[in-house]
């Protein structure tokens, strides 16, 4: 199943996206979706970020080829290193990404999302499959000099538009599969690695950020991106595509501040 929400009029709905087709969902997010009345095809549909969470939850340094290709020598974290993004700097698929007016160096960064579907709290590793909605495309956007500049992340990676989900939300694909991962500028490929590449896999993820706060249903984690994530630049599109799940695409633009 592939979970979308959509604008409608002024509200937004949630949807089921089956064959090129968006369909009204009847149910609840986080129960039973049953498949309503066809809204269009995908593309005549505005799709927003599936999901609207309480917190992101981001893994720093999460693939070793990532994490060697600057400093060869270094070792694997004794454990995941977590952040997190404000709710507020999350797009869906089709949005556009700002390319703020301050930072020089912008980076797209490919990862797989996870979708919290229950409350979590001190959820064993074994137990983990019970707590997970399905899973998303997203784009970790890092705005590189202020990164290093700032020696911590939440002005780098905290950007309104810096964080796109999407496009749906697809249940029943398990992190543990070979999946392909794949970023793409402008249709050139510039990341790959499969999802089972992780560092820290989803069940250790999981046992380990409980361990710290609450998992809200909806509240995503950003799973770490691989090696050599692109520069992007304005009037960019920048594609995030994961096999069994679908191709998260947004253009890059520049800010418009307020006069
Ligand atoms: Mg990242």
């Amino acid at each position: 199943m592939h979970i979308v929400r959509f604008k409608r009029g002024d509200a937004d709905a949630i949807g089921l996206l089956e064959d090129g087709t968006v369909y009204e969902a009847q149910g609840d997010l986080f129960g039973e979706l049953t498949r309503g009345t066809a809204v269009g095809p995908l593309e005549q549909v505005t799709l927003l970020s599936p999901v609207r969470p309480s917190k992101l939850v981001a893994i720093g340094l999460n693939y070793l080829d990532h994490l060697t290709e600057d400093a060869p020598d270094f070792v694997k974290p004794e454990n995941p290193i977590i952040f997190l993004k404000p709710p507020s700097s999350i797009v869906g698929s089709g949005a556009d990404i700002i390319y703020p007016d301050g930072p020089e160096h912008v980076d797209s960064e490919g990862e797989l999302a996870v979708v919290i579907g229950r409350r979590a709290r001190y959820v064993k590793a074994e137990q983990v499959d019970d707590y997970i909605l399905g899973y998303a495309c997203s784009n970790d956007v890092s705005a590189r000099d202020y990164q290093f500049k700032d020696g911590q992340w939440s002005r780098a990676k905290g950007f309104d538009t810096f964080s796109p989900i999407g496009p749906a939300i697809a249940t029943g694909i398990k992190a543990t599969d070979s999946l392909l991962l794949t970023c793409r500028v402008n249709g050139e490929v510039r990341q790959q690695s499969t999802i089972d590449k992780l560092l820290f896999g989803v069940p250790a993820l999981i046992e380990f950020i409980s361990r710290v706060m609450t998992l809200e249903p909806g509240d995503v984690i950003m799973t770490g991106t691989p090696a050599h994530p692109p520069q992007m630049a304005v009037g960019d599109t920048v594609e995030i595509e994961i096999e069994g799940i679908g191709t998260l695409r947004n253009q890059v633009v520049a800010e418009q501040r307020p006069s």
